[in-house]
């Protein structure tokens, strides 16, 4: 049994957490609220913390503005070298927080420390990075002219993240970021608080035992309202935030409204297309980890699978046994392979989204429910459920966030693309098929329409190597791998003469 107390304290984290850290420091006003973060796993309440005020708030952005001052001086590499002992930190960490992970979102814990192994991994990855800003030359049209383009810093970036990726996504971000020259200002999402105080922890450690000042690395706590203070404050040059359409849709407004830069990583509806040439047994696995994995609670978890009709029939069945032997429960127990929703209010949108469906003509081939008894005390635990649906009807068109699969039947091809991208949303996707011809056009632009989309693997579980994020309603932004990096920072372009006149762009006379 995992011994909670022990993994708190290994990590720092007390029974009452201040609101706020500017790195080593932490603070809160005496008068501000608190947030209380239960477990869904077993119910019980973890810790507290302390919501950030207006007046906090303030105090934090001052010292990071002060802080970008000082950090976009150190060269690149060095703030590399940063990063790479964050890596370090993490891997000397990654069992103590992957567990936290664990117990305060309900993930397995295989997967909670496959989110703290993601963080390991970005971070390498911005260490190479810190040596690779690249700019482009161009060739000037004026003779002894040079072109180029160079990378600078932004400022401050701040990072909003949502609750079921609770660590990883502050470090895609950060890690980034922070070998881009900026500075960083966290708020994590309300329900996975602690997990967070325990990143800025790790990260403080690192900073001070280098003598970086104050403000390099900032966390606040709060709900919607301080991210609304964010969004709102043009000191922030960048907000990066991922959580719901609704959300982002906010977040985009306030920060065009100003003229600033968002970054959005928004809800999907992903879809996994089981061709007719697909191997069944291999598309089953991707099928089920997909939709159940982390309880249906991944941005790219399957919530569609698009089914030739020559292969649903044995391709449901081999769906139905597979569900039969689901084992639900505590995720720490790695004999599980579901476990809880985050909280009862998912639960109840997950009953509301089971009850909408059926109203829409849905019928269930697996019945959902919520599970009762002493195991699931919390009442968070529900059953993983298939329905047999349209693509078109309004419940299947939204992103509910919980372990519900839509089955849908198609006969061609082109059909069957129509319907995985008629969706508002666009992140990620994927065609199980051993048939060339299928495989490229899904990849063509007469396929996919999503930001990921895959051939013989699901739609979840993303490398950082690549960049991450989806299009139409997922908000277009890209984080993690590839050339991401750019967002994190203005470009310039320079030209340098080094004749003794002035000629003109496109021969342009202008004789004093
Ligand atoms: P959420 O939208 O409820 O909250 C996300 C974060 O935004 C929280 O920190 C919250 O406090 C903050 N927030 C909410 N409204 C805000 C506003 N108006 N202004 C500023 N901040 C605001 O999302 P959630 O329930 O925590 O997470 C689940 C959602 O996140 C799903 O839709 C999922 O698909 C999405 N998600 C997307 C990605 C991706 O990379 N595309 C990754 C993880 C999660």
């Amino acid at each position: 049994k995992t011994d909670v107390q022990s993994i708190l304290n290994k990590l720092g984290i007390a029974s009452n957490n201040p609101a706020f850290s500017t790195g080593s420091e932490w603070g809160g006003a005496s008068n501000a609220g608190i947030i209380d973060s239960f477990s869904p796993v077993d119910g019980h309440k973890i810790a507290s913390v302390k919501v950030t005020t207006q007046a906090d708030y303030n105090s934090v952005i001052e010292k990071a503005q002060n802080a970008f001052i000082f950090w976009k001086t150190v060269p690149s590499p060095k703030r590399g070298e940063i990063v790479r002992q964050l890596g370090d930190a993490l891997r000397h960490h990654k069992e103590a927080l992957g567990t936290l992970v664990s117990y305060e979102m309900g993930k397995s814990l295989q997967e909670g420390f496959g989110e703290v192994q993601e963080m390991i991994d970005i971070c390498d990855f911005a260490v190479g990075l810190s040596r690779q800003l690249y700019g482009l030359t161009m060739h000037s049209e004026r003779p002894s002219h040079r072109m180029y383009e160079q990378w600078h810093p932004l400022g401050i970036v701040g990072i909003i993240s949502a609750f079921n990726f609770p660590v990883a996504v502050w470090s895609w971000n950060a890690a980034l970021a922070l070998v881009c020259g900026n500075v960083c200002i966290w708020k994590p999402s309300e329900k996975t608080p602690l997990t967070a105080i325990a990143c800025q922890k790790i990260i403080a450690e690192v900073l001070q035992a280098n003598n970086i000042p104050e403000g390099v690395s900032n966390l606040i706590t709060g709900d919607r309202t301080i991210g609304e203070f964010m969004s709102n404050d043009n000191r922030i040059p960048l907000i990066s935030a991922t959580g719901s359409t609704r959300m982002g849709k906010e977040v985009g407004a306030a920060v065009g409204a100003r003229l600033g830069k968002s970054l959005l990583e928004l809800g999907g509806n992903n879809a996994i297309i089981i061709s007719e040439y697909a191997d069944l047994d291999m598309s089953l696995i991707g099928a089920v980890f997909g939709a159940v994995g982390t309880a249906g609670q991944r941005c790219t978890s399957t919530r569609r699978l698009i089914i030739h009709e020559s292969v649903y029939d044995a391709f449901t069945a081999k769906l139905v046994k597979a569900y039969g032997q689901l084992k639900i429960g505590d995720p720490l127990d790695q004999n599980n392979h579901v476990g809880p929703l985050i909280d009862t209010d998912a639960v109840k949108a997950y009953l509301d989204s089971i009850e909408k469906c059926k109203v829409e003509g849905g019928n269930f081939i697996v019945e959902g429910g919520v599970l009762q008894g002493d195991k699931y005390i919390s009442g968070c635990y529900v059953k993983p459920c298939i329905a047999a649906v349209k693509n078109d009807y309004k419940i299947v068109q939204h992103e509910t966030f919980a372990p519900i699969l839509y089955l849908i039947k198609y006969k061609t091809l082109d059909e069957a693309i129509a319907l995985q991208n008629g969706v508002p949303q666009g992140l990620s996707s994927a065609i199980m098929t051993l048939n060339l011809r299928e495989a490229e056009q899904f990849l063509s632009n007469q396929g996919s329409d999503c930001g990921i989309a895959n051939v013989n693997i699901g739609t979840s579980g993303a490398e950082i190597g690549g960049a991450f994020g989806g299009e139409k309603e997922t908000g277009g932004g890209r984080e993690s791998g590839s050339d991401a990096w750019r967002a994190y920072m203005r470009r310039q372009t320079n030209t340098i003469n080094y004749s003794n006149t002035l000629p003109l762009a496109q021969g342009i006379k202008f004789d004093l």
